[in-house]
């Protein structure tokens, strides 16, 4: 049986960031993931990394404090102020730490990193490598995992953490190559599995982003929080949803309606337009639409083509590809057909600001993990940077835990975790329902889509959660998964609609116990923030009967509560 000191689940940025730190510390760590770590999502990233180097002209008089700021006003003050100020106070060394190891980001005329204006920012201060930023972080990354020897086991798919009492002490794996099912045993866990985003169909994120790397903490008695928060962003291409960066609007892009207008005048003041923070500028839009100032009832533009060829050569040359290729349209010649798209999951497992969880050894950091930084809205660039801070932080404190605690070998509970997990695999591929899967999971994406969408009401959210309990039950009708060893993606596609379904729930009743409107919840029926009520984090755990929630507070350092005006 293998077993490592650390295991860390997820070989995007925050879990290569994780390894390398226990790396350096001298741990003996490895890194499991279902597929190669540099085809992670954190690859997909486009537009850039936050950090207030203060290297653009206008951006001068930046500060953590600042940035910390920014960050909390943007999470319409549902951020812990703790985590964030954490987040800000460390960007600058990990940001330098990247370029050290020789991350190729963009440069301004003196040979500084450059920084380009993201929304809810006040200054410039997104790092970027022209419009493919996160693909450059994880090469980087990739290579300095490589240069420590990190033992990466690729395309293994984990279903489950095994425990002993309230003490992690491994995992089960498939090998996708294989279909072998194995346990590998740890004295600590990391997990690092990504977003969720593919709970809903209109996503901007790859297939591989699914909800099971967080259900399967909550399964194992870990609780998660905020799930309600889901972030939209405001242009992805329109019937694709494949992302268009903010990085097109920092670079100075305009969005337009049927009528010609800059309608975000409408909205924010001209001071900020376009830069707006996502919630805003994505509720703006399908107003638009809503309204018929949008076309075809669907989109508005997003209009490039007054920046010119050059510039579009050289900040957003990606953007201009993605855009010939799946839209048919050079932005260089004419606007971009953009609409808001599911974008990003602000909750998660449920951790401090050293990743640390309820369960001993079980740590969680990156998108599947709410430290939370972001609160009720992300702003745009601080998602990579949460990475990178909280990646090496989860790190750092897993590799202490190593180091003070006694782990006695848990050959039983794994033995037996191993022996439940065959015997569920058994019963899947035996199962002689009439119920297909695959269409569980369609109905489960749209009834995200239209029911937990921009704009939410009760009566909408009552419906979808009842439809996704329904859902539910179908699930214990299925047919009968294929009995392929090599690549069974019929089992990949199961194991991963389980999950999904767990978490969707999370994110309907905690939406709809949520009467506000606070950052990405935008209730109809609850238009305003209610600090007096809500100020507080959703935490919701697994019980036999279904999710059991309680509240907590959030965490305010320095900056009082205030309307948030932009
Ligand atoms: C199109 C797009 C563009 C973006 N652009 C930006 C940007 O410009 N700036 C910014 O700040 N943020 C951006 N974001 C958000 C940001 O990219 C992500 O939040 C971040 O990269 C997530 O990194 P991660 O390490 O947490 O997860 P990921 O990079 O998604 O990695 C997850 C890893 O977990 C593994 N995994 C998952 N489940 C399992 C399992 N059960 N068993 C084994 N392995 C598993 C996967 O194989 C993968 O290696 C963007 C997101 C998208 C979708």
């Amino acid at each position: 049986m293998v077993s490592h000191d650390v295991l860390v689940v997820g070989g995007g940025l925050a879990g290569l960031r994780a390894a390398v730190e226990c790396a350096f510390l001298g741990v003996d760590v490895a890194v499991v993931s279902k597929v190669h770590p540099v085809r992670s999502h954190s690859g997909a990233a486009q537009g850039g990394v936050n950090a207030p180097l203060g290297n653009h002209p206008d951006g001068k008089n930046d500060s953590p404090e600042l940035h910390a700021y920014d960050t909390i006003k943007g999470s319409d003050f549902l951020a812990d102020q703790d985590a964030a100020e954490i987040m800000t106070g460390e960007a600058a060394q990990r940001i330098y730490e990247m370029e050290h190891w020789g991350c190729p980001f963009s440069r301004t005329e003196e040979g500084k990193i450059a920084q380009r204006p993201f929304g809810g920012g006040g200054f410039p201060r997104t790092c970027y490598g022209a419009d493919r930023t996160g693909h450059y972080l994880l090469q980087t990354l990739f290579e300095q995992a490589t240069r420590l020897r990190i033992k990466v086991y690729c395309e293994l798919m984990v279903s489950r953490l095994v425990q002993r009492g309230d003490v992690v002490s491994g995992i089960i794996a498939t090998d996708l190559k294989t279909g072998e099912i194995a346990a590998l045993g740890a004295k600590a866990v990391i997990f690092a599995t990504g977003g969720s985003g593919r709970i809903y169909s209109n996503s901007t994120n790859a297939l591989i982003s699914t909800g099971l790397g967080v259900a399967i903490p909550y399964w194992a008695g870990v609780p998660v929080k905020d799930m309600e928060f889901v972030q939209f962003h405001p242009t992805s291409l329109y019937g694709t949803n494949i992302l268009v960066t903010e990085g097109a609007r920092g670079e100075g892009g305009f969005l337009l309606n049927n009528k010609g207008e800059r309608f975000m005048k409408n909205y924010v003041s001209e001071r900020v337009m376009e830069l707006a923070p996502r919630d805003i500028v994505s509720r703006s839009i399908q107003t638009e639409v809503n309204e018929g100032r949008g076309f075809e009832n669907a989109y508005v533009h997003l209009d490039l083509r007054h920046l010119g060829r050059q510039k579009i050569e050289e900040k957003l040359p990606g953007i201009r590809d993605l855009c010939m290729d799946f839209a048919g349209v050079d932005p260089i010649k004419s606007p971009i057909p953009v609409q808001p798209g599911m974008h990003y999951t602000m909750g998660g497992t449920d951790t401090n600001v050293d990743g640390e969880t309820e369960l001993k050894g079980f740590f969680a950091a990156g998108e599947c993990a709410c430290v939370s930084a972001h609160g009720a809205n992300r702003l745009g660039g601080n998602s990579l940077l949460e990475t990178l801070v909280f990646g090496a932080r989860s790190g750092k404190k897993a590799s202490e835990y190593v180091g003070m605690n006694q782990h006695p070998n848990d050959k039983d509970s794994l033995q037996d975790a191993l022996s439940a997990e065959e015997d569920r695999i058994e019963l899947l591929k035996k199962r002689n329902g009439k119920e297909n899967p695959y269409e569980i999971k369609n109905r489960l994406a749209v009834t995200m889509k239209d029911k937990f969408g921009i704009f939410r009401n009760q009566k909408e959210m009552v419906e979808g959660r009842d439809e996704i309990k329904r859902l539910l039950q179908a699930l214990e009708k299925t047919r009968a998964i294929s009995r392929t060893r090599v690549f069974n993606y019929d089992y990949v596609w199961m194991r991963e609609l389980e999950g999904n379904l767990d978490i969707a729930l999370l994110i309907a009743e905690g939406a709809i116990k949520r009467t506000e409107s606070r950052g990405s919840h935008s209730r109809t029926d609850h238009k305003t923030r209610n600090d007096a009520e809500w100020l507080k984090h959703t935490v919701a755990r697994h019980s036999p009967d279904g999710p059991a929630f309680s509240y907590k507070n959030v965490t305010i350092t320095r900056f009082k509560p205030e309307e948030r005006k932009y």
